[in-house]
């Protein structure tokens, strides 16, 4: 059973404060993507097998730990770039898998557009990334996909959420973890005017995420 893990780790509660902020650059923003998700990823990877190896140091031998899970990193399309450097600094030898996914501003439905992933899984735990888990549908499609191809064990990472998003995420895979910066109130409803947000926004949120880290907003 998937499980909700909402980080309380004081570093990610600061620099979410900063991120949230509408007068951050987006320099900034995409520095503090970064360091949350080198944050979200140190939490996620605490129960990563690990096997015996021994290692000769210049004074002896050391019994020591290595990891024994081949990691893929599973960016969605384009906001969850930002989340890759910083957690493949960590783990180097990670292979990185982008999906494609945008949603549809009508329906709110995901819509695949990218998709490289070899034919048969060579890893043995995904992380899908995406900074907003809104409406839930993209990360929903992403482990569909990743699930289709045989993966095996998939964990979210996330740095806001919505509670529908949550929800959703949930029921949809329930063998899936989700780990999260915060979980925010609600999500914006049909704009009822020009000035109004689109519909699926999280509230309070940071804005579209996209375009807070490419400058594009
Ligand atoms: N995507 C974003 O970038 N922000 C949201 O609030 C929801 C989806």
């Amino acid at each position: 059973m998937g499980r909700v893990y909402v980080s309380k780790h004081p570093l990610i509660q600061h620099k979410l404060a900063l991120l949230r902020d509408a007068n951050t650059e987006p320099k900034k923003f995409r520095e503090l993507v970064r360091e949350i998700s080198i944050l979200l990823a140190y939490e996620a990877t605490a129960d990563l097998a690990l096997q015996p190896k021994d290692v000769s140091t210049p004074l002896g031998c050391a019994h020591s730990m290595v990891l024994n899970e081949k990691i893929g990193l599973i960016p969605i399309l384009r906001a969850g770039l930002g989340m890759v450097e910083g957690i493949w600094e960590m783990m180097p030898t990670a292979e990185v898998w982008h999906i494609g996914l945008y949603r549809d501003h009508r329906t709110l439905q995901p819509v695949a557009y990218y998709n490289k992933l070899p034919v048969s899984p060579t890893v043995q735990i995904c992380l899908i990334l995406d900074p907003m888990l809104a409406t839930g549908g993209s990360a929903v499609a992403a482990a569909d996909i990743l699930k289709r191809w045989g993966a095996k064990r998939i964990k979210f990472l996330g740095i806001i959420g919505s509670p529908e998003g949550v929800q959703k995420l949930e029921e949809h895979h329930p063998d899936v973890d989700i780990h999260i910066g915060a979980i925010d109130e609600c999500l914006t409803p049909e704009p009822q005017s020009p000035d109004d947000p689109p519909k699926g926004y999280i509230v309070p949120g940071l804005g579209d995420a996209g375009d807070r880290q490419f400058g594009t907003g």
